[in-house]
């Protein structure tokens, strides 16, 4: 009886706060922006019954993202995740090797090193950037180390100099994973223009989204004709249902490149967009005691992906609790991601100590086009009063 009333109470609280939080309209953290033009142009390549991955769309995006990165080629895929595992492979890297990637980034970076078959070795990150640190890639070299994989992470930029110096100095290859910092730019050049190759990612919440969908960017003929031939079961061109070897299905369809049509004529607008949301933040949270939002290097022209905000000295825990704060007043969040060596598949535990500490105090904010002024108001007071 006294469990039935108890779980009936439950039933009624959920109900009501679920009710609560719809009545104060909840803030997601992002939301994909799409016009007419994405409308229009999906439209079109249904019209066009080319639907699958032949059509003038993947084309024409592939020409446009390579000349927003400033590179040659620009060779579409199905998402971020295969863009990093299609590249590896293409580099022939595999088992027996090792990939530096920073210990903070989204698991798919790791992951791909793994579906390769070779092993991610965890390097630390720079507290400002929040991107591989080059001191600590240096001390985690191996004779097994075959790429650096520095990830410019929520938008800023990794110290590419140092980086590609490294790169050279020991005869490494360097794999950008730029899959959140479309348009950032590093000393002056665009990210993905750096590296032996790049990858990026479509997916809804990035930058700008095919729905689900890749890029690999590289100035490297060889390699762009490699990757071509990969992604499509490694078909022979002068011969049709020849295979030279174990390819891969990891096309773009053309109605993913329809959106990304659509995107690219406004990613300018889309990049300008959230820089004002960041700043936005920023001149209503000024000088709030032990807040910190997102940094940028001298030399750096990041983007902003995500909002980030940490505060000083606190726990996981008070961290967690904040998080939970702001979903009880209808605004959603996230934590940092977790050190990927901490994933319960990794034996080994990385001596990663700014990672793990950023990992613990550090969250993103609602980052979106077409966030109003008032809901900014709104949660940067909820923000002061919690800290207050
Ligand atoms: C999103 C993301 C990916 C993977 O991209 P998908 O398109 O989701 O497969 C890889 N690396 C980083 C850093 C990402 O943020």
């Amino acid at each position: 009886m006294l469990t039935g009333l108890k779980n009936y109470i439950g039933l009624f609280s959920r109900v009501f706060n679920q009710f609560n939080t719809m009545d104060k309209a909840f803030i997601p953290i992002s939301k994909p922006s799409l016009s007419g033009l994405e409308t229009t142009y999906v439209g079109h390549a249904v019209q066009s019954t080319w639907v699958s991955s032949l059509g003038e769309y993947i084309t024409r995006f592939e020409k446009e993202f390579a000349a927003f990165c400033e590179t040659k080629h620009a060779v579409s895929v199905f998402n971020g995740t295969v863009a990093i595992h299609l590249a590896l492979h293409a580099l022939e890297i595999g088992p027996g090797d090792e990939v530096i990637v920073p210990d903070l980034s989204f698991i798919a970076t790791a992951n791909a090193v793994l579906h390769a078959g070779a092993i991610p070795v965890f390097a630390d990150i720079n507290p400002d950037t929040l991107c591989l640190d080059p001191d600590d890639v240096i001390r985690k070299i191996t004779s097994r180390t075959k790429a650096i994989m520095p990830v410019h992470l929520y938008g800023h930029p990794a110290h590419m100099q140092r980086i590609l110096e490294i790169g050279d100095q020991y005869g490494i290859l360097v794999i950008e994973d730029a899959a959140e910092a479309h348009g950032a730019k590093a000393f002056n050049r665009r990210v993905g223009s750096f590296g032996k190759c790049a990858t990026f990612s479509f997916y809804g919440n990035k930058i700008i989204t095919t729905g689900e969908g890749g890029m690999i960017t590289t100035n490297d003929d060889e390699l762009n004709e490699k990757l071509r031939h990969l992604r499509d079961h490694a078909m022979l061109k002068e011969k049709r249902y020849w295979h030279d070897q174990v390819g891969f299905n990891y096309r773009i369809t053309n109605l993913q490149a329809a959106l990304g049509c659509a995107q690219m004529e406004r990613i300018d607008d889309l990049i300008r967009g959230r820089k004002a949301i960041l700043e936005g933040y920023v001149q209503r949270l000024k000088g709030m005691p032990g807040l910190s939002l997102n940094k940028c290097a001298s030399w750096a022209e990041p983007v902003c992906w995500l909002v980030c905000m940490e505060m000083d000295g606190i726990s996981e825990t008070e961290r967690d609790a904040f998080l939970l704060h702001l979903k009880e007043n209808a605004i959603d969040s996230r934590p940092y991601f977790y050190p990927m060596s901490d994933m319960p598949y990794f034996q080994q535990k990385a001596i990663t100590p700014v990672s793990h500490l950023k990992s613990s105090i550090g969250l993103n904010l609602p980052t979106y086009i077409g966030m109003e002024e008032h809901q900014l108001d709104y949660i940067c007071k909820v923000i002061r009063s919690y800290w207050s």
